[in-house]
């Protein structure tokens, strides 16, 4: 999003350099005209002190946010806060770059929540966001921008959660848990929709603010377009859930892998998968949950706000239409002391056959989900929405459908747990590989379309 304070023009580079010899007082005595004298020295003075280059934080890119960034060279600290406007959802992303990083030395990363508010009576983010949503119990750390790690623990202490990080490179990218941006979901989509297995890479629309919203289709063979189950899969609805779109990933893996189930789900069935709904808040590192006027997963009304939405209820009206509105997953993460399970409309709420039809997906997906290696801790007593749990309960999405598509429709929200050690993009992966398996398993049982 910003460079962080103090780091702009040669002043900055000159305080790091001072403050890292620990004579901070020398950078706020000069004056800018003066710079270049500063830089000089502190090139100098540097150059006699090899593995102590000064660190510097960056979050100019996509999806990067932080904020209140201090940096104390002497200790190697890095001190920040996530960044994200409140009104764009709850400021609890973070994701930044390290450059300055001297091989094998440990930097401490401190964060701090946001104190980040709306002010406007009722709004949720009327206080500060609860500290833990921002806290993972492990950080996620790349050396390369692409491949994610986690961190040992953290540290809580107070209002702070400190996460020491050794790193053996020059610069190191470290967030919140594994990003998955605009850019990453468009290359996925691009690289796996060769219309090899079927798969065709496309848009579901462009985002308000003019971005692309990646989406792969799927469908194998010469099955005509009616006589197929109707699948749509679709994560990040919330954009801080970066977990989401890797379990959406996996999906995307299982189906086009070289497996007889998963080329008989291609065979029988069209498949549609969004891995980020909400392209604009996560591209610009903004939470996106309870963002202003309502979130994505508010958003499922007669008048959408946002261009995903509409697009997305336009293919599943029309596979209701055609009768084939089979299976619809919403995928999330859930709290930080949460395990993985299942968030559902009211059973009551639904019609038959929906209601046995939903028992039987969740009995299959709980059997996949929470069986193998990595292990992914699972509940199997789903949550329950309705008129009791939010205002909005009629516009989240799973219950729009659950309501509004073919008496057979199985919709439902998935809560992917992102604060364990599989929470990683191996785990993440592996859930969406069970998920899609657990969707063949549980379609093959249903009478082929004919
Ligand atoms: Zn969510």
């Amino acid at each position: 999003m910003a460079v962080a304070e103090g780091e702009e023009g040669g002043k900055g580079l000159v305080w790091f350099v001072m403050n890292g010899l620990g004579m901070r007082f020398l950078g706020n005595t000069f004056g800018r005209g003066q710079n270049w004298i500063l830089i000089l020295m502190g090139a100098l003075l540097f150059g006699g002190r090899a593995g102590a280059a000064p660190l510097r934080v960056s979050s100019d890119f996509e999806g990067g946010s932080v904020r209140n960034v201090s940096v104390i060279q002497e200790s190697r600290t890095v001190e920040f806060m996530p960044g994200g406007d409140p009104v764009r959802g709850w400021p609890c992303w973070w994701y930044f770059k390290l450059e300055g990083v001297s091989s094998g030395e440990v930097l401490t990363l401190r964060l701090r929540a946001s104190d980040a508010t709306v002010p406007e009576a009722g709004r949720s983010l009327s206080k500060p966001l609860a500290s833990s949503w921002s806290m993972p119990n492990q950080a996620a750390y790349s050396l390369d921008g692409s491949t994610w790690f986690q961190t040992e623990k953290g540290v809580r202490d107070g209002k702070w959660m400190t996460y020491a990080l050794a790193v053996d490179a020059s610069a190191v990218w470290v967030a919140w848990g594994p990003p998955y941006t605009p850019r990453g979901a468009s290359e996925f989509v691009k690289a796996v929709g060769s219309e090899q297995r079927g798969a065709l890479a496309t848009e579901l629309c462009r985002s308000r603010e003019g971005r692309s919203v990646p989406m792969l289709k799927v469908q194998q063979g010469a099955r005509s377009a009616e006589k197929r189950f109707g699948v749509w899969v679709q994560a990040r609805q919330h954009a801080w859930e970066s977990g989401s779109s890797w379990v959406a990933q996996g999906f995307s893996e299982w189906l086009l892998s070289d497996r007889a189930e998963a080329q008989w789900l291609r065979e029988h069935a069209a498949v549609f998968i969004v891995p980020i709904m909400d392209v604009d808040n996560v591209a610009t590192g903004n939470g996106g949950k309870d963002a202003i006027p309502h979130d994505h997963n508010r958003d499922w009304s007669d008048a959408p706000h946002w261009r995903e939405t509409i697009a997305a209820q336009r293919i599943v009206r029309s596979l209701t239409e055609e009768g084939r509105m089979d299976v619809f997953l919403d995928l999330h993460n859930p709290g930080a002391g949460d395990p993985t399970f299942f968030y559902l409309l009211n059973r009551d709420m639904l019609p038959e056959p929906a209601r046995g039809l939903r028992d039987r997906f969740i009995e299959l997906s709980y059997g996949r989900i929470s069986q193998g290696q990595p292990f992914i801790p699972m509940s199997n007593r789903p949550k329950f929405t309705g008129p009791d749990y939010h205002p909005l309960w009629r516009q989240i999405s799973a219950n729009w459908v659950s309501v509004n598509a073919n008496a057979h429709t199985v919709a439902v929200c998935l809560e992917t747990i992102w604060n364990c050690p599989s929470s990683n993009t191996e785990g993440y992966r592996a859930v969406g590989a069970r998920l899609a398996q657990s969707v063949r398993d549980y379609l093959v049982e249903r009478p082929v379309r004919e």
